[in-house]
């Protein structure tokens, strides 16, 4: 790093022990050298500066009670990165992993992300260091309830718009969306993911796994290649990976393995989908459950080991850091030809200089994630209109955007001369958007 080292050494020294935010913000600044060359006005206005610290960050306290009347104290973050091209939008994260440079690494990727997309939603995340594994529904119920009695202060449909993202999906959603409901006494599009019957989108449970199969088929198109008769791993059983299953399987490909935090399962013959649903979605049990119902399967312990499994499209949509530069070799000496990247971040630096180094076809998560929150901003869209689209519509225009956002990336490679790099492409195009409006608005 040369002109933006400064920024990188600044952000080492304000924000110690968090290195996934560290190795978010190394990974752009990279990237943007040659956007500082060129645009020596927003070094000196300061726009890079001011893009990696975030805007406000709220931490707070999340009592609630057990079963057995015990009580129990959580952390809660919202993390309202930038807003300079539209309220803040994220998701909210609850696992026991999650601290401040969790919350940090996740809303300053989705600065870029929602650039990308091309609608006017701005970069935030949040969520909690809560377990949700093994809770009952009382408690997980209790627990959304506490949480959202703080957030709701700091929200609204006009100024941040929290969403899913790992150990929050439609459920919870439904508990915080209640009690935000009950304490401002106003039905509104405040959070997205919400359940059909009460302002949510067709389209939008299936639109990340969906969108990242769409976004993948155009970077496999430009390289004439395509799903087709593929041999896919997907890593992570949860919302993501279950619709990155149904849409690669729609395209034509075979999904021969998944997996969760404990182990992974393999079957040459396919990953049957039904049986994926209802372990985890329906029981909420492990996936080693799996192999009871398709006796061809087998189940490995360790999550890691996933990526020995011979593929020609791998998927990764569990979580951050999940392929390093060991499991990227190993995909690349079994003939893996493309890595799309469903999860946030899943990929380390090294990881993904190996994938570039060997020509591989890497969709970044940045782009190949973002119709999720892009299908967000269509129910946001809906909501303000007190409209709803058909199914074939929202995935019509996820389709579209999906496509723009490979284009954007693209585009923005070869123009700087990385032809093919979709990780510099899409830190420039999303970059790009945000500096002009922050640089715009004097902020
Ligand atoms: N958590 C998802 C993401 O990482 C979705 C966010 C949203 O829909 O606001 O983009």
């Amino acid at each position: 790093m040369n002109i933006l080292k400064n920024v990188m050494d600044d952000v080492l020294r304000r924000n110690p022990n968090e290195p996934e935010f560290h190795q978010a913000v190394k990974e752009v600044l990279l990237s943007l050298e040659p956007v500082a060359e060129k645009h020596p006005e927003w070094v000196t206005d300061k726009i890079f500066d001011k893009i990696v610290e975030p805007e406000r960050q709220i931490i707070f306290r999340v009592p609630w009670i057990d079963d057995k009347g015990v009580e129990h104290i959580n952390r809660g973050f919202r993390v309202q990165f930038n807003s300079a091209i539209g309220p803040y939008k994220g998701g909210l994260r609850f696992h026991p992993s999650v601290n401040i440079g969790i919350v940090k690494f996740l809303g300053f990727e989705q600065i870029f992300k929602n650039s990308l997309t091309g609608l006017p939603i701005g970069g935030g995340k949040g969520g909690s260091d809560f377990d949700p594994k093994g809770k009952s529904n009382s408690e997980i119920k209790r627990f959304c309830q506490s949480f959202m009695l703080e957030l709701n202060r700091h929200i609204g449909e006009n100024t941040d718009i929290p969403a899913g993202d790992i150990g929050v999906g439609g459920r919870e959603i439904g508990y915080m969306y209640g009690m935000y409901k009950k304490i401002n006494n106003e039905f509104t599009g405040v959070l997205t993911g919400k359940g059909l019957n009460y302002g949510g989108s067709l389209g939008r449970t299936e639109a990340t796994g969906y969108g990242l199969c769409y976004f993948m088929n155009e970077a496999l198109k430009a390289k004439s290649k395509s799903f087709y008769g593929a041999n896919v791993v997907i890593s992570g059983s949860g919302n993501v990976a279950i619709y990155a299953h149904q849409k690669a399987t729609q395209l034509g490909a075979k999904v021969i393995a998944m997996s969760d935090s404990s182990g992974y399962i393999y079957d040459d013959n396919g990953i049957n989908l039904d049986t994926i649903k209802k372990i985890k979605e329906v029981e909420r049990k492990r996936i080693s459950e799996y192999i009871k119902y398709h006796p061809t399967a087998t189940y490995t312990e360790g999550c890691i080991g996933i990526w020995t499994v011979k593929c020609d499209i791998a998927l990764p949509c569990a979580t951050q850091n999940e392929i390093d530069q060991n499991s990227a070799k190993i995909l690349i000496d079994n003939g893996c030809y493309a890595v799309g990247e469903g999860a946030n971040m899943p990929s380390t630096i090294e990881a993904v200089d190996l994938f570039i180094e060997n020509k591989i076809i890497f969709g970044p998560a940045k782009a190949a994630n973002a119709g999720g929150v892009a299908t967000s901003a269509l129910e946001m869209s809906q909501n303000s209109m007190r409209y709803s689209w058909t199914f074939e519509e929202v995935d019509d225009k996820l389709q579209t955007i999906m496509k723009g956002i490979y284009e954007k990336c693209s585009t923005a490679a070869t123009e700087y001369g990385y032809e093919d790099n979709l990780v510099i492409g899409a830190n420039i195009a999303g970059f790009i958007k945000v500096a002009e409006a922050m640089y715009a608005q004097g902020i």
